[in-house]
Order: structure tokens, then C-alpha cells, then sequence
């Protein structure tokens, strides 16, 4: 029996992620340690809330004793670190808290594993492994050609991206100084169930259902490599069982698109198959995000040739299972749409 602690659990992939170890294995333990920002929601873990091999604490990465409480405690043998300020938008209007949490919570989960783990100058508890989920972000932008490889520079643009980039240099450091046992996964954009809407395939699923506008940043042809969040987590799943220590390894699916073509596919599902009212007329452009990166775009050649991963759904028969995954689940999304959903949605959307 393993155990893990996963942080930000209750988050759109840490979610999909407990669901599918727990599904998976047999002999694995979860601990979600989640701070229930208004991204978290434990409604994603109704179906596990009882599992014999899960339990939940609620608490902040950047809470000292209490992720040493939960290290004394229990006997973790991985730290999955998805716990994050995750929206680019947000980092833009307010970067403190994405310093707080993204790098200075990510710096305390290190020292408490650390700590935890080490059994004598720079050695450590056999098998232990610390795994920092990260993004193709902090590449930075790219051309119309190539790809990110996990030797591209890092050369993050917004608050968001570049508070990731100072945690994986953290999560680097401790593997470099003290010999830590680490990996970093920098994963491209992911969609699927759960995921709240604030972000792009969601936002415009939601609104598309609702007959309201289809906020369009700037000419929309921002292009990003999309990828099924089932196969991120079998992208993690397979990172901590069979990575090499210390190494960083891409995921994407080759599977660029730009916004603008994302979500003319939503429109078009929906108007034939749901609602046939709906359509592209709906679209509104609206003044571009500051300092948008233009294309994003993975090469993820590593982690196939080294450890055999290959993404198992394509883009065609994710996006069906997302939005039917959203039509079956209107409950969720009206929960998560009330309250402090409408302030922010009104202040970020309305007007422009
Ligand atoms: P999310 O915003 O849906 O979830 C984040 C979770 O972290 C929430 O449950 C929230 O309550 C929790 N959290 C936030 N601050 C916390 C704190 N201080 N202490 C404890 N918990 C806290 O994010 P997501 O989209 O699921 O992303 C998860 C991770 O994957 C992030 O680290 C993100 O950078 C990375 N990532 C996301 C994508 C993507 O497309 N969504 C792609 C690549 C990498």
C-alpha cells in the first residue's frame, strides 16, 4: 500500500486524478489535502467521499504545522503537488496570492517532505518521490513552428506562468542541493469533466447552453494544445511509478487548435444535437488578455519513448464526452456558477 498526498484535490485535474488512482488501484492511499479555494469543490469527490483508501483535510500548502502534522501522521510515500492559483486572469489582477500559494506553498510542501523523508546527509526514505505538476507556461510563447522540449528556456510572461516557473526552480534546487527525489511533469492545456468555467471550454460550454455571449479575447487565434485530463492523470500516474529521478517530462497530445476554432466545435455540437437556436453569431470579440502568449505547443517525445505514454483520447471524442459530461451534470454547474461565480463573472466579462 502506497500512500499519497495530493494537494488540491478538490481542484478540476487533482479531482480527476484521485478518481481515477482510486479506480485504478487497489493499493493506494489518498490523502487530499485542498484548501477549498472557490476552485475546490468536494462536490468532484461525491463518489469517493466514503472509500476506505481516501480521506480529505482541509488546509493551505503554505500552513507550516499542518502539513507537518500530516507528514508526522501518516507515513506518505509521494506528494503530488497540484495546489495552485490555476487562472491566468486572475494572476493578472491579483499576482500576490499566486506568489503565496504557487511558490511559496509549493517551497513549504518541499521542506515538510524533506524533512519527513530524509534518513541521513542527502539520502532519503527508499521509493519516496515528490511530484510537481507544472505547465507548458512557463515556456513562454511560441512562433508559428517547433515545439517546447523539456530544454526549451524557461521564459514565463504572466503571473501565473512565472510563479510556476519560480516553484519548478524551487523543486529544481532541491534536487540539486540536496540530492530530493523529484519530478516536474509541465503538462499543455487539459479539458474534460469538472473543470470549473472560468476556463475556456467550460466558460463557452456554459454559455453557449445559456444563450449568452461568447467572449472572444482579441482575433481568437490564440492556438494551445489541448489534451483529456484522463490523460494527464495517466501522464502523472505513470511520472511517479517509472520516472527517473529528477527529470522534468512534457505531456501534450499534439493536439493544437486555436480558441477561436474550440469554440466554433462547442457551437456546432450543441446547435445539432442539443439547442439549434444556438450559433456563431453568439461570438463577441472582446479586448485581448494582456500580454497573451500567442501558441503553445508540446513535444512529447520523452515521455513516450521513456516511459511508454501515448494520449488515448483524441480531440474529436474528448470534447463529445466533455460536453455531454456538462449536459449530464447541470446540478454542478449551477452550483458552481451561484454566488461569488456571478461577481467575478460580471466583473471580468461584463461591459467589454
Ligand atoms: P484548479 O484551479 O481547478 O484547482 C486548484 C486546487 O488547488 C483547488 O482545489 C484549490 O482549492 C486548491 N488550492 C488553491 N490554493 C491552495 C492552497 N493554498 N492550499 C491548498 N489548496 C489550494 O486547477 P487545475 O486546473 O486543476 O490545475 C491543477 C494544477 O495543474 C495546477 O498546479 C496547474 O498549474 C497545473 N496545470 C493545469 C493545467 C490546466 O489546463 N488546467 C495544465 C497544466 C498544468
Amino acid at each position: 500500500m502506497k500512500t499519497y498526498l495530493v494537494t488540491g484535490g478538490a481542484g478540476f485535474i487533482g479531482s480527476n486524478f484521485v478518481l481515477y488512482m482510486l479506480g485504478k488501484y487497489d493499493d493506494v492511499k489518498i490523502i487530499n489535502l485542498d484548501k477549498l479555494t472557490y476552485a475546490g469543490n468536494l462536490e468532484n469527490l461525491t463518489e469517493v467521499e466514503n472509500h476506505p483508501n481516501y480521506r480529505f483535510v482541509q488546509a493551505d500548502i503554505c500552513d507550516k504545522e499542518a502539513v507537518e502534522k500530516l507528514f508526522a501522521e501518516n507515513e506518505i510515500d509521494y506528494v503530488v503537488n497540484f495546489a495552485a492559483e490555476s487562472h491566468v486572469d486572475r494572476s493578472i489582477s491579483n499576482p500576490e496570492i499566486f506568489v503565496q500559494t504557487n511558490v511559496l506553498g509549493t517551497v513549504n510542501l518541499l521542506s515538510a517532505a524533506k524533512n519527513a523523508w530524509q534518513v541521513g546527509d542527502d539520502t532519503y526514505r527508499e521509493g519516496c518521490k515528490f511530484l510537481q505538476v507544472s505547465t507548458d507556461e512557463v515556456y513562454g510563447s511560441l512562433g508559428e513552428t517547433g515545439f517546447f522540449t523539456e530544454t526549451t528556456p524557461l521564459d514565463p510572461h504572466s503571473p501565473y506562468s512565472s510563479s510556476k516557473t519560480s516553484a519548478d526552480l524551487f523543486v529544481k534546487a532541491y534536487a540539486d542541493t540536496y540530492k530530493f527525489p523529484v519530478n516536474i511533469t509541465r503538462c499543455s492545456n487539459n479539458y474534460g469533466p469538472y473543470q470549473f468555467p472560468e476556463k475556456l471550454i467550460p466558460l463557452m460550454i456554459n454559455n453557449t447552453l445559456q444563450h449568452k455571449d461568447l467572449p472572444i479575447y482579441g482575433d481568437g487565434m490564440q492556438i494551445r494544445d489541448w489534451l483529456y485530463v484522463e490523460d494527464h492523470c495517466k501522464a502523472i500516474d505513470m511520472v511517479i511509478r517509472d520516472g527517473k529521478l529528477g527529470e522534468v517530462y512534457n505531456v501534450g497530445g499534439h493536439n493544437e487548435r486555436p480558441n477561436v476554432v474550440i469554440v466554433k466545435t462547442i457551437i456546432e455540437y450543441i446547435k445539432e444535437n442539443v439547442d439549434s437556436a444556438v450559433g456563431e453569431h453568439m461570438m463577441k470579440h472582446v479586448e485581448d488578455r494582456k500580454g497573451h502568449d500567442r501558441r503553445y505547443g508540446i513535444d512529447p517525445e520523452k515521455i513516450k519513448n521513456d516511459l511508454g505514454w501515448y494520449p488515448e483520447t483524441t480531440f474529436e471524442v474528448g470534447i463529445k464526452k466533455t460536453i455531454q459530461w456538462y449536459l449530464s451534470h447541470k446540478e454542478w454547474m449551477e452550483n458552481v456558477t451561484s454566488g461569488a461565480y456571478q461577481a467575478y463573472y460580471e466583473k471580468m466579462y461584463a461591459g467589454k
